[in-house]
């Protein structure tokens, strides 16, 4: 079944979607508390204003966006105008995380709308609550024919894979990308996959060590160190490690309080299994600060781990918790070792006073993004693209790229009739091969 939506009737559904998101914010805030005590700061911030912010500008930009657009033609087919056509895939298919439930479910779908096609979400199941609020938003703003929400766990995730789409977009590990890969293979369905990995912080000796520390400590427990793009291991100058390590129990005490279980400003850990996976990576005689941990509230203090041996459990896959581990080095090379150690990662952080190394550590290491003296923050660029490389992904979105995942780019020549040149048609003689060579080499 074909499914096509003029760009006003896409738009207006759109427009209900925002109304209702608006209408809602509290009880989706409300939603991700009772999930995982996820502070209203941050789903203000990371979730429902991120997403509001991306469906105006989306809306503001769907008619340019979805334009024909011109190119120049090909001396070769001259005379001809030449466009390309952005067509909806048809029917997609969204699978979404857990750590930004509502925003990582919504923003792909927000696209894949105004790009015309017909949508099945799949929330995650770990975040019951904001599950059952997207059903609701969602099934006033659309019609169920238009987008769908499919709650369920890992077995509705299979049954969904098992049937044939136009695209799929997935969020969430490497594990489950290879999954998702595997079953679009079957159909040849294009994907996105925004997955994991670990990502490197830099530290050289000519950093602002204090100013570092402050949004090393932000971007790392954000959401409780549950972020895709949080910064995984510290590596650092060893002359300059006890300065760092002061600045950052600094900032965590200024941030959390002596006591971040108290703090209403501190996430937690998503479920027991989670807990489990990173208390087991905790080695008491590694840490430095926090490493308190209860389990009845899947409580994990913000932790920093002195780590020297890369094969420790901690050292193996993407961390996504409040653990950080601080490795050192002497010699600027010994970077390019360290981090080649691993996949390709999701995000590289640089702090550094030196553009040269900055600009040289940016070029040198293969990452899907990042930033320079700075955490995370990239993420709320829209003109920058948002997507890994190698293991952490494959595809990008974010703003208009978003539209454009979405959308097949039809490429179309229309030739005129008032002239027709001779020189491609048959008997191919020498003389049209000579002005075939010399218009080639001309191009
Ligand atoms: P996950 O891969 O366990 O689950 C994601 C989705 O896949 C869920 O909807 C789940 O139902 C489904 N799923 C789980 N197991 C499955 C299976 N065996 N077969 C089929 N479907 C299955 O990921 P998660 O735990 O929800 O999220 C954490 C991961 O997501 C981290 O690795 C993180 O780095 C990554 N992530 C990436 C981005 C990004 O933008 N690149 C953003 C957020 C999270």
């Amino acid at each position: 079944m074909s499914y096509k939506l003029n760009i006003s009737t896409r738009k207006e559904a759109l427009i209900k979607l925002l109304d209702e998101i608006i209408k809602r914010e509290n009880e989706i805030i409300q939603a991700l508390y009772e999930d995982f005590k996820k502070p209203p700061f941050e789903s203000i911030a990371t979730e429902t204003s991120y997403t509001i912010s991306e469906l105006k500008n989306t809306i503001k930009n769907i008619e340019k966006w979805a334009k024909i657009k011109n190119v120049f033609p090909s001396i070769l087919n001259f005379p001809s105008t030449d466009y390309i056509v952005k067509e909806p895939y048809g029917k997609v298919l969204i699978i979404a995380p857990w750590n930004y439930p509502f925003q990582l479910a919504m923003c792909p779908m927000i696209s894949a709308v105004a790009a015309g096609n017909q949508v099945v979400l799949k929330p995650s199941e770990l975040t019951p609550k904001t599950s059952t609020i997207i059903l609701k938003i969602v099934s006033k703003a659309f019609l169920p024919q238009h987008v769908k929400v499919i709650e369920g766990g890992v077995d509705v995730t299979q049954k969904l894979l098992a049937k044939r789409w136009d695209y799929i977009f997935f969020t969430g590990s490497v594990a489950v990308g290879k999954i998702v890969a595997k079953a679009a293979a079957e159909h040849l369905t294009p994907v996105t996959l925004e997955l994991g990995g670990k990502n490197p912080c830099i530290i050289d000796e000519t950093a602002n060590l204090k100013l570092a520390a402050k949004r090393i400590v932000w971007g790392k427990f954000l959401n409780a160190g549950q972020t895709c793009i949080a910064p995984d291991y510290i590596l650092i100058q060893e002359e300059m490690k006890s300065h760092f390590v002061d600045y950052m129990k600094d900032e965590i005490t200024k941030a959390y309080t002596e006591n971040p279980k108290d703090s209403p400003d501190f996430a937690r850990i998503i479920n027991e299994k989670n807990w489990h996976r990173l208390v087991s990576m905790i080695e008491p005689k590694k840490v430095i600060f926090g490493g308190q941990t209860v389990i009845e509230d899947l409580y994990i203090a913000p932790t920093l781990i002195e780590e020297n041996n890369l094969d420790s459990l901690i050292m193996k896959d993407e961390i996504f918790g409040p653990l950080l581990p601080i490795i050192t080095y002497k010699e600027e090379k010994e970077l390019v070792k360290i981090i080649s150690k691993y996949e390709k990662p999701l995000a590289l952080y640089v702090f550094s006073d030196d553009r040269k190394f900055a600009r040289k550590t940016i070029l040198e290491h293969s990452f899907g993004g990042g930033c320079v003296n700075d955490t995370v923050i990239h993420f709320a660029n829209k003109r920058l693209p948002f997507g890994g490389v190698g293991h952490s992904g494959i595809g990008a979105y974010h703003g208009q790229m978003s539209f454009d995942t979405f959308s097949h780019h039809k490429g179309i020549v229309k030739k005129a009739n008032w002239l027709d040149l001779n020189l491609r048609y048959a008997p191919y003689t020498n003389n049209k091969i000579s002005t075939l060579k010399k218009i080639l080499n001309w191009l």
